[in-house]
């Protein structure tokens, strides 16, 4: 592990690296063991560091996107010039395969570079005018301090997702990461330091969630909330939002279907589940949560998802091999063990998997099938290791169960028939749909779901315009 140095103990707030006299254990998901200590902040430290980036965002503001874009660049460049530190420091306290994590680093980088990008691009716009002697004009500005709270699973690309095009567009910015994961956090914030993002603007306060919490919805002087979490915690912080009329960006939690139709490419569909599936060990929003297979394909498809399921080695993401980490913390085991249980008691045949050998938070890649609509694993989120898998035999029926649930994140589906692929892609009820792939997150397309899996979009070049306000200027002469 070379990720020792990057621990650091303390946060920016206000232009300066501050502790406190109350810490909060960070630990290894792998090994259980404390790996070291962030400070146990509040509402008065948030206060501190809302101040702070109003502050300094009037200087960052004023200069040319070129300016800003230029700094991002060299922030997108100090990230990949310590992609492997950074990825071993993810790993430890997250759990993912260090292969995931060097890819969530890059990935990450890559919202720096896009958003940087995208600084120079905030057209605004000239109207054709109602009156020879006025001209209409609308100018794109930053939307203010900007408060971001940010998930453990991805524990680096969640956070740059929201302060690159903050940032981008002027922001200057208060983020709460989450408190199994602080230390990429904290990382970030001395490698945009030292890439020349001025002293003020991206504060970080690392601490009690409800108290950090409430202050940045609070405060009149924050004028967006950018949340990646739960819809639980999502609707508690709009509500807190709501007096001082704050912009939202909510991404929440999904309930994903994946669907695979008689005429798919099943070798395809079983890569592409085993990716959505099993990628940090579960624990994504956008990982297919309801399998949907028909007659056809059914039995095929699991005798050829176990087979695949089955070869995946688990293990400490710090080992080479490792392709299934373990989970974030006790409660995350707890969740698939009910899962799997609820669906045992009503009918469901486990087919692989289930609890490991090696113990603690480990569980293996799991399948179950005939599963129906009444159990568990097929309402809500398991963000874990276990794939339902429920028969089906029409197109319209599919669309009909993909579509009963509160959710609307991520889709995935597999056909070939070209009739049948425009149909359900325009059917579904999500922000996203993967047709014939397991992955579809990327820099350049935006992110985001319907429904109560959230508002806005992150990344693409729609993803900036959650962080400015439109000015119309009416000139007259
Ligand atoms: P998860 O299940 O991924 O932990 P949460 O929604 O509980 O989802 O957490 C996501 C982020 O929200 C974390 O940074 C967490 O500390 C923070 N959080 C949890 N509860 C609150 C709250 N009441 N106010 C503000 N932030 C919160």
């Amino acid at each position: 592990m070379q990720s020792g140095q990057w621990k650091i103990e303390a946060c920016p707030v206000a232009g300066r690296w501050i502790a406190g006299d109350q810490w909060i254990d960070v630990d290894n998901p792998a090994t259980g063991e404390t790996i070291g200590r962030v400070p146990a902040l509040g509402a008065a430290e948030t206060r501190l560091a809302i101040d702070a980036a109003e502050a300094a965002m009037v200087d960052w503001a004023a200069q040319t996107g070129k300016h800003r874009a230029a700094i991002l660049r060299n922030f997108f460049d100090l990230m990949m010039a310590h992609q492997e530190e950074l990825a071993c420091l993810l790993t430890e306290e997250q759990g993912k395969p260090l292969a995931e994590a060097r890819g969530e680093i890059a990935y990450a980088a890559s919202f720096l570079e896009w958003f940087g990008e995208e600084a120079k691009r905030l057209y605004g716009d000239v109207v054709p005018s109602y009156a020879s002697d006025k001209r209409l004009i609308v100018v794109k500005q930053p939307i203010g301090v900007v408060g971001c709270i940010t998930p453990w699973n991805f524990p680096s690309a969640m956070i740059t997702r929201k302060i690159g095009p903050a940032l981008a567009a002027g922001c200057g910015v208060v983020l709460k990461p989450a408190l199994q994961t602080p230390f990429s956090a904290l990382a970030l914030a001395r490698l945009g330091e030292e890439a020349g993002l001025p002293a003020g603007l991206f504060n970080i306060v690392t601490g009690r969630a409800t108290e950090i919490g409430r202050e940045l919805t609070e405060n009149p002087k924050v004028r967006k909330i950018s949340f990646t979490g739960s819809t639980e915690v999502g609707a508690k912080l709009f509500a807190q939002s709501a007096p001082t009329i704050k912009k939202l960006s909510l991404e929440l939690g999904g309930n994903a279907p994946f669907i695979v139709f008689d005429d798919a490419d099943l070798d395809a569909a079983v890569q592409g589940a085993i990716m959505s599936k099993f990628r940090n060990a579960g624990q994504t929003c956008v990982c297919a949560n309801r399998f949907y297979v028909q007659d056809g394909v059914y039995d095929a498809f699991i005798e050829r998802f176990a087979a695949a399921a089955e070869a995946l080695v688990i293990g400490d993401g710090a080992d080479k091999a490792t392709q299934v980490g373990p989970l974030i913390d006790q409660a995350a085991v707890e969740k698939v063990r009910e899962h799997v249980a609820d669906a045992s008691a009503k009918g469901a045949k486990l087919v692989c998997g289930g609890p490991s050998d090696r113990g603690g938070r480990f569980y293996r890649p799991t399948i179950m099938r005939d599963v129906d609509s009444s159990m568990l694993v097929a309402n809500e989120e398991t963000f874990g290791p276990l794939a339902g898998v429920i028969r089906f035999s029409s197109e319209q029926d599919v669309i009909a169960q993909a579509n009963a649930t509160p959710f609307g994140l991520a889709a995935y589906f597999f056909a070939r028939d070209l009739g049948r692929v425009w149909r359900v892609a325009e059917a579904l009820e999500t922000g996203i749909v993967g047709v014939n792939t397991g992955i579809i997150s990327t820099e350049l397309a935006p992110f985001g779901g319907v429904k109560q899996s959230g508002l806005g979009r992150e990344g693409s070049r729609y993803g900036i315009e959650d962080y400015v306000e439109m000015k119309y200027i009416c000139m007259g002469f």
